[in-house]
């Protein structure tokens, strides 16, 4: 797809120090900035690794090369042919910003990454979020466009989408490359700890290779623990008494970090978000994603809980934790409870849910009039947050500098570096023991 883009770049004049390669540079900051070992285990750190970013475009053919666009003056990208409309999901989470009529790149988006990284989407047909929105990773932030003279192609000459990244230096990177060797991408590796083990994170994999993901929502079936998990937007499952083997759901579409799960009488049941609404997905019916109507939710975090054989689910909408249940048609009602994270429990047939509001972690009960109370653990990041029901005790896992924290009600909820990497956070427990997922 010939088209010229390089004069309409902003950040994209900067080249590489004297005798040190382009890859050298990226290959410094990702390992500079934060492996950290833990049991001997290399894992990313959330705190200061390189931003997390997936390909969202898999789907769709190459149509130009990064080496092709270099070849013709260029200062790189990637072409994917797609037609004019398609809708462009975040390829990780960030800020966004809107640049129109960007010279021969045409309407471009911004991704403001974390630790000075952006992504840009060049020739789109629509903007679709406003300045300084802040997206997660599959948020849609635009349409697709290039079609030859139309308004915000650029000089494009046929409908197609252009990425590329820029790193902090201001030097435009492939997004495939980066991918590769950072691995907090939609690759990010799965472990688990468990409570009579001392915390020592290790990696689940099987035959299939890797269980990777960039969120996780494990349940029980007996005694077989199931993983799931996100990558690329897709939903995988993996089980205990399969090695751990990762498979593909069929289930797509899903964005963020939302993702819950329940065992429902034997079903399996899982809940994401797609384009702002819940979408529910059943083992007994070939898993089928199904919106169940639930509007406005975020894609940074969802919960599910079942009492009494009726599911309920809570969603962020609006900034705040709303309650839909399936014996109410899922009416969609808010709690007034602020978050930006939610995770559910049951203790008896109260339901309690717990919410990060400003780095702090609340708790609030269904037989309170949902009376939110700060439980006195702050400093949680992202939206990073965990909760069960352990023999009546209520315990709290949330992610701070990188590693797993845990709180439990019967220590007046002192927070624990459980000394397990990661940001993404979820825990059951099986038999006494208490287990922690984190990637
Ligand atoms: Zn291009």
């Amino acid at each position: 797809m010939k088209h010229d883009d390089e004069a309409a770049c902003c950040g994209g004049g900067g080249e590489p120090a004297p005798g040190m390669s382009r890859r050298t540079m990226l290959r410094a900051t990702a390992l500079g900035a934060g492996a950290m070992t833990v049991g001997g285990v290399l894992l990313p750190s959330a705190a200061s690794a390189a931003p997390a970013i997936y390909n969202p475009f898999g789907a769709y053919p190459i149509t130009d090369t990064w080496e092709g666009h270099l070849s013709r003056g260029s200062l790189g990208g990637i072409d994917f042919g797609m037609g004019v409309g398609t809708a462009l999901p975040a390829c990780g989470a960030g800020t966004i910003q809107n640049i129109p009529y960007n010279g021969t790149g045409g309407h471009t988006v911004t991704i403001h990454h974390a630790d000075g990284y952006r992504s840009q989407y060049m020739h789109l047909s629509q903007f679709l979020l406003g300045n300084g929105a802040s997206v997660g990773a599959g948020a849609i932030v635009g349409r697709s466009g290039g079609a030859a003279g139309a308004d915000g192609s650029g000089s494009s000459t046929g409908p197609h989408l252009h990425w590329h990244m820029i790193n902090p230096a201001g030097t435009r990177i492939s997004p495939l490359v980066y991918i590769g060797q950072n691995p907090g991408g939609g690759s990010r590796q799965v472990y688990e700890a468990a409570s009579n083990n001392a915390w020592r994170a290790l990696p689940i994999s099987g035959s299939a290779g890797a269980v990777t993901g960039s969120a996780i929502a494990p349940i029980l079936l007996g005694t077989t623990k199931i993983v799931y998990s996100l990558n690329g937007g897709r939903i995988y499952e993996a089980a205990s008494n399969a090695g751990w083997q990762n498979l593909w759901t069929g289930v797509q579409g899903a964005q963020g970090t939302a993702l819950a799960a329940v065992n429902l009488n034997g079903v399996k049941l899982i809940y994401n978000v797609v384009d702002g609404y819940v979408h529910e997905a059943a083992s007994n019916n070939a898993w089928r994603n199904l919106n169940t109507g639930i509007g406005g939710a975020s894609s940074s975090s969802i919960s599910v809980i079942q009492l009494g054989g009726v599911k309920y689910v809570y969603s962020i909408v609006g900034g705040y934790v709303h309650e839909a249940h399936s014996a109410n048609a899922w009416r969609n009602l808010s709690t007034g409870i602020p978050a930006s994270a939610v995770a559910a429990i049951t203790v008896g047939t109260t339901k309690i849910i717990y919410t990060v509001n400003g780095g702090s972690v609340y708790e609030a009960a269904s037989n309170a009039g949902w009376r939110n109370l700060w439980t006195g653990i702050s400093g949680v990041s992202g939206s990073t947050l965990a909760a069960m029901n352990v023999g009546g005790v209520k315990h709290i896992y949330t992610s701070a500098g990188g590693f797993v924290h845990e709180a439990a009600s019967n220590n007046a909820w002192r927070n624990l570096n459980s000394g397990v990497g990661g940001s993404a956070v979820a825990a059951l427990t099986l038999g006494g023991v208490k287990l922690i997922y984190a990637s």
